[in-house]
Parts: structure tokens; sequence; C-alpha cells
């Protein structure tokens, strides 16, 4: 196969036009041509006027070794690399050690999956419930401003990324293509195919509940076990060796391989895991607010002309700024045609984050506007960074009214430093709702500064970011983990063998697909302990 990239087509081109210019890029008729595969599809809205898309297709054609010969030297024609998975090894039969994967979000989704495949019968144990029971609590926090601290946006059956907007890009290196795995295999348990192919792919909500039940039911028929509501209070450790964990019930799982795919906010488990002295270390995060625009300013400024057409869907926006007191400000998880979402798991404490619908037809555009700190900004320890959280999270809580709503303000009140009293053109999406006032305490003074200096900068990017009704809700500090919990090559803890961190809790990835990615990583280092290799 053929792999032809920077194929440039006008964005109205019919289907067949995209064969047409295979053909004439290879020069060859078309019976010489057995077929072809959309790679990837991105587009170029940098001269909006003239906006094209930008494909990579795979082409099976009759004589590949003439057409590799006639382009040698063709940096966009190549052979088509190899990117089917291949397991690093199998369970012999009436293999009987099972290891234990702790978490099921996406990290222990595809760690519990691949061990499963691979024949090693994983037990997954999940502090939260099945996914459809915990969405009826999620909502209870949304709709009834009733925290179930168990089973919330953070803990339960598919992870953090369950109510999400479903975005499935990073910018990890992956020479292996273990996304290509996970994008196989979500779509495999119902994610629509051109998460495949589209540059920038998503899933949106209600989709993501159907897809995490399929690949339950995956792992389970493979021998796997998923238990719901099993809260791992304890690891038991003997000389240096995990020899299994205990859990909230009093369960004690006798084990000497387990996966800690945690989250970000597992804070107990941190807490435990510091206290057994499993090596950790504090690490950067960043902390802001959530800013909503109406979607059609953001699709007019990033798509000009073509703002609102079919193809596109709503635009999203990616921005940075170096402020001059040193810090970066940076824009986060945006969700285009979303909502912004309570996304606590602590009781009395307000946290925002951004979800939405595959269609992303809501009326605004939400995204997290961040400032990076790092372990100066909180020093004492692995946990310091915790402790930084909660204070401001509670802080937003007092701000909101106690009452789980969100502390607000205009951005225009915002840079002007006045109070918020009254809203504008901008209806806040944020339930259980919005409480308007004064922000400048709800974070430190470098990053209110920092953010300050960002907004009007934002605005030369995209015209109108600065608009003075813009909403800004807070607090945003679940940005990424504030700890990493150390491992060696081996993806084992530096000092108790066998002892998986993973994914995004323990330091090791930031959103779903890297999560994902770091799941398959670390259950291929857990085979190679199960088989002794
Ligand atoms: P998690 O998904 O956090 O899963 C950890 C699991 O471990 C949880 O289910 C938890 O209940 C369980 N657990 C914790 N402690 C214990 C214990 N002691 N015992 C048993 N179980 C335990 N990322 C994207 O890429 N795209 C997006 O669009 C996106 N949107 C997001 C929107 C929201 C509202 C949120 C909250 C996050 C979003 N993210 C998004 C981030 C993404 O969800 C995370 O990066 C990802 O889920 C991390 O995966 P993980 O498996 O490492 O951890």
């Amino acid at each position: 196969m053929l792999r032809i990239s920077e194929l440039r087509l006008p964005l109205d081109h019919p289907a067949e036009a995209l064969p047409a210019a295979i053909l004439k890029r290879l020069g060859i008729p078309s019976a010489d041509m057995a077929g072809f595969t959309v790679f990837k599809r991105s587009y170029d809205a940098r001269k909006n006027a003239h906006l094209t898309f930008i494909y990579i297709v795979d082409v099976e054609v009759k004589d590949e070794a003439a057409l590799l010969h006639k382009f040698a030297g063709d940096l966009h024609i190549k052979p088509t690399p190899d990117m089917a998975y291949r397991f690093v090894g199998k369970a012999p039969p009436g293999f009987a050690q099972r290891p234990v994967v702790i978490g099921f979000g996406p990290c222990g989704i595809f760690a519990a999956l691949i061990l499963a495949q691979a024949g090693f019968r994983p037990i997954v144990l999940e502090r939260g419930k099945a996914v459809r029971e915990r969405t009826q609590d999620t909502w209870g926090l949304w709709r009834k401003n009733t925290l179930n601290p168990e089973s919330n946006v953070q803990f339960g059956e598919g992870g953090a990324g369950t109510f999400s907007d479903g975005k499935l890009y990073s910018q990890i290196k992956d020479p292996k293509h273990y996304g290509r795995k996970v994008l196989t295999e979500f779509v495999k348990a119902g994610a629509p195919e051109e998460i495949l192919y589209v540059s920038k792919p998503h899933i949106g909500t209600f989709r993501l509940v159907g897809m995490v039940e399929t690949m339950r039911a995956e792992i389970e028929a493979l021998g796997g076990e998923i238990r719901f509501q099993q809260r791992v209070t304890d690891v038991l450790i003997e000389d240096g060796q995990v020899r299994g964990v205990r859990t909230a019930s009093g369960d004690e799982i006798r084990t000497d391989h387990v996966v800690l795919a945690l989250g970000h906010s597992a804070r107990d488990t941190f807490e435990m895991l510091h206290q057994r002295g499993v090596f950790m270390e504090a690490k950067p995060f960043s902390v802001g607010f959530r800013i909503e625009h109406p979607q059609s300013l953001i699709d007019k400024a990033r798509l000009g002309p073509h703002a609102g057409h079919p193809e596109l869907g709503a635009a999203d926006y990616k921005l940075v700024h170096h402020a001059s007191n040193g810090r970066a400000v940076y824009s986060f998880c945006m969700c285009p045609g979303g909502t912004v979402v309570a996304a606590t798991s602590e009781p009395n404490r307000v946290v925002t984050n951004g979800m939405s619908q595959y269609s992303r037809n809501e009326r605004n555009a939400n995204a997290g506007i961040v400032v990076s700190i790092d372990p100066k900004d909180y020093p004492g320890g692995p946990l310091a960074g915790i402790e930084l959280q909660r204070r401001l999270e509670s802080h937003a809580f007092v701000l909101g009214g106690e009452t789980y709503e969100a502390p607000g303000q205009l951005v225009g009140d915002f840079l002007k430093g006045k109070p918020s009293t009254q809203l504008g053109s901008v209806e806040p999406s944020y339930k259980p709702g919005v409480k308007l006032g004064d922000l400048s305490t709800a974070l430190p003074d470098y990053a209110i500064a920092a953010m300050r200096e960002a907004l009007p900068a934002f605005d030369r990017q995209i015209r109108g970011f600065n608009m003075y009704d813009a909403v800004l809700t807070g607090v945003e500090t679940r940005t990424s983990s504030p700890l990493r919990i150390t491992r060696g090559e081996n993806c084992q803890s530096l000092n108790v063998k066998g002892l998986y961190p993973a994914g995004e809790g323990a330091g090791y990835a930031g959103g779903i697909l890297s999560a994902g990615v770091d799941g398959i990583r670390v259950a291929e280092a857990v085979t190679a302990g199960l088989l002794g290799q």
C-alpha cells in the first residue's frame, strides 16, 4: 500500500474529486488503482477565504514497486507504515496469576482490555458505580446540588472523560501506533468511524457512555472481572514487592501485579500510597477559569466566510500567551458548542470543566484559560499541590455562595477589577448555576495578573475574545495531576516491584487518548512481568 500526503482539495469538492486527484498525483489510469482509504483529513484555516481540505490517503495499486521507484525522494509518497497492533506475549493455557487494575477510566480500560485479550483475566477494582448509575449521581450535582463523593464526574465507570467533549487527539510521541489501537477499539465499541481519519476527532458524552459498557462486556467475555464500588484503601507491600490490595469493604486480593490507573482526583489514595512509602514527587500543573463566548463569534473569527459550514462543524481554538511575570497562560480542553460542568469530587468544593455532545450544537464555546504553576509555588513535598488545589476549590465554594454554584464574572469587569452584578449577552451554561461577583481572589495574585494580560492578547488572535460580556467561571484546578508516581523503564514504581503507576493520575498522560495509550504500554509491561521476561 502507498501513503500519499498533502493532497489538497477545495472545501466543497465532490466525492469523486478525491480518487481523481490520487490518480493524477500518481499518474496512473483508474484500472491501476484497486482502492484507497482516507487515513487523515484536516483543514488549513489560516487563509480562511481559501480554506482547503488536506488529505493523507492509503492507496492500493497494481504495481507498487514501480511507483515507489518513480517517486523515490518524494516526501509525500511513501509505503504505508504497518500500524497493526501486536501483543508482546500471551498467557499460556491454564495460567493462574491474575493482575489487578485499580481504576476503570481510559487508562484502566485499555490496560484491562489488552491484558484480557492476551488471556490474563484481569480483576478491575473501581471505586465508583457502573456508568448508567453514575450518570444519575453526576446529574444529581448538576440538577439538585447534591454531590456523591464516590460517584461523580471524576469517579466511576469510564473515568474522568466520560462526561466530556470526548476529544481524541494528543501530541504525544507514538512510534508504536498505540493511539491507532485505542481508536480502533473505540470504533469497535460504537464510536463513529470518522474518528479514524478526521484530524481532531471527538465523540461527545452520550456515545462514550455506551462505548464504555461495550468495552466492559468484552473484558468480561474474555474472563476479566470489573468490580464496582470497590475503593482500594491499601496496598500490601512485603520487602519492596507488592503482594496485594485491600478495599474499603475489607476484601483482600493477593496479586504480585497492580496497575495504579487512579486518575488525578484520587487524593485519598495518593495520601495512602505516600504513607506506604511509594516514591512520588510534586509536578507542575495549571490553574485558572473557564471562559464562555457565543460559538458564533468563535466560528466567525476562525472560519471567516465558511463559518457554519456543515463539513467543518463548530470551530475550536488553541491559544498561548507568555506573560511578563514569566507565567504561561493557555487555553485548555476547549469545548466547541458545549457546556461548563461542575467537576468536584469532594464536598464543599467547586471545580469547573467542560463537555459537549457529539453534535456540538450548544450556544456557547467554552475553554479553560489556565496559568502554569510549579512546585516552587507550593513547596512542601509531593502532596503540597493537592493542598493548593483544595484551598482554591474551597474558596471558590465560598465565593459561589456555598451551594455548589460557581463564582463568575464578566470578562470586562474582571479586566477593570470591578465586581459583576448583572449578566450581559452571554448566558453561562454551568449548572447548578453561577453567582456573579469578583474573581480576583479566586486564584493566586500572579495568576490573576497573568490572565489580565493574556485576555487582551488573545483578542488579537481571535477578534472579540475579550468581549465585555464573555463570562468567566471558576475554578479550573484539575488540569492534570499535581504529582508524579515515579516509575522506571519497566513501568514499575521505582521502589515497589510489581506496582505499575499509569495514566493521568500518576503523571504519565493528559487526556483520553494518551491515557489509553499509557494503559496499553503498562499492560505490555505487566505481560512481561507476568511471563517473567
Ligand atoms: P481517570 O479517567 O480519572 O480514571 C481513574 C479511575 O480510577 C476513576 O474512574 C476513579 O473512580 C478510579 N479510582 C480512583 N481511585 C480509586 C481507588 N482508590 N480505588 C478504585 N478506583 C479508584 N480529555 C480528553 O482527551 N478530551 C476531552 O474532551 C476531555 N474532556 C474532559 C472533560 C471533563 C469534564 C473531565 C473531568 C476530563 C476531561 N478530559 C478530557 C480529561 C480525561 O478525562 C482524562 O485525561 C482521562 O480520563 C484520564 O484517564 P485515566 O484513566 O488516567 O484516569
